[in-house]
């Protein structure tokens, strides 16, 4: 059965992807595009694969008829309020944008369990990158230091990234607390350390630069030993195979699910 699909953010850069993606797939129709910075515009056109009938409307209300997911890749201060509308529709939201407080995702989850519809936040589609999230939870167990490097292109609207929030994240759950014979430290120039995870000791660094894609280090360090784990996201194709993934599963589904990893 083909599934119905809209995108938020369809001017952006990974709005431009995602919709491409949609075309390519003979299973999902897309129904049009929301963004404030193209009403009018055609998702086909956007996307460089000719006109297609897909409008680009300025409000979720406006899409020419309601589709049964919508993937949102807009920015940090637009996210909760568009999955909010979103599921006040009844249009399952499969959410890229990173920069969502953990209390707005706590709350989109109890809204999606009263409405019993399912929502997906993944903050980092990329499978290799789920991977190392995997890996450095796994890696965390045996190593009790371990610094996170995040670098991304300069255009990134939030830091740390979500995938350096998400890594952390699950990392604390293999050991509560990170670098405890580290020397008592005083930083001569602000943030030089980076930013402890929530009082972790995972120091997180955020590199912003032009040319970038999508990249994570994981650093850990033991008695005459180091071990990196590094995932680089080339260009942005290697998010597409997991957006689609989680479209195919978020129909399905009921509740908010956090992660890539949970669907795969
Ligand atoms: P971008 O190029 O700036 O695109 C965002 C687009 O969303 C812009 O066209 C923007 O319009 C539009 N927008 C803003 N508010 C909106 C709203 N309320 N409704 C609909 N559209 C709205 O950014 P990007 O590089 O595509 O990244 C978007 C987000 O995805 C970021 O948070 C980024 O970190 C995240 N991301 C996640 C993954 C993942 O795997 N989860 C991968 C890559 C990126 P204006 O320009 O007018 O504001």
């Amino acid at each position: 059965m083909t599934i119905t699909v809209a995108v938020a953010g369809a001017a952006g850069k990974m709005g431009r992807e995602v919709i491409r993606g949609i075309f390519g797939a003979p299973d999902l129709a897309l129904v049009g595009g929301v963004d404030p910075a193209s009403p009018g515009g055609d998702c086909g056109e956007l996307a460089g694969v000719g006109h297609r009938d897909a409008p680009v409307v300025e409000r979720l209300s406006e899409l020419p008829g309601r589709p049964q997911v919508i993937v949102d890749f807009t920015h940090p201060t637009a996210v909760k309020e568009n999955c909010l509308r979103a599921l006040g529709a009844g249009i399952r939201p499969v959410v890229g944008t990173t920069g969502m407080h953990a209390d707005d995702i706590v709350e989109l989850a109890q809204v999606c369990d009263r409405q019993g519809v399912g929502c997906l936040v993944a903050p980092n589609f990329a499978l290799g990158a789920v991977l190392l999230m995997k890996f450095a939870a796994e890696a965390a167990k045996y190593f009790d230091c371990a610094e996170i490097i995040e670098l991304h292109h300069n255009q990134k609207a939030d830091a740390p990234s979500g995938t350096a929030i998400k890594t952390a994240e699950l990392m604390r759950a293999s050991r509560e607390r990170f670098g405890l014979n580290n020397a008592p430290e005083k930083e001569t120039l602000r943030c030089a350390r980076g930013a402890d995870f929530d009082e972790t000791g995972i120091q997180i660094h955020s590199v912003r630069l032009p040319g970038l894609v999508a990249h994570q280090e994981v650093l850990f360090g033991g008695l005459g030993q180091t071990l990196t784990l590094r995932h680089d996201s080339l260009s942005r194709e290697s998010f597409i195979p997991g957006v689609l993934l989680g479209i195919r599963k978020v129909v399905e589904s009921r509740g908010l699910v956090y992660g890539l990893e949970h669907l795969l």
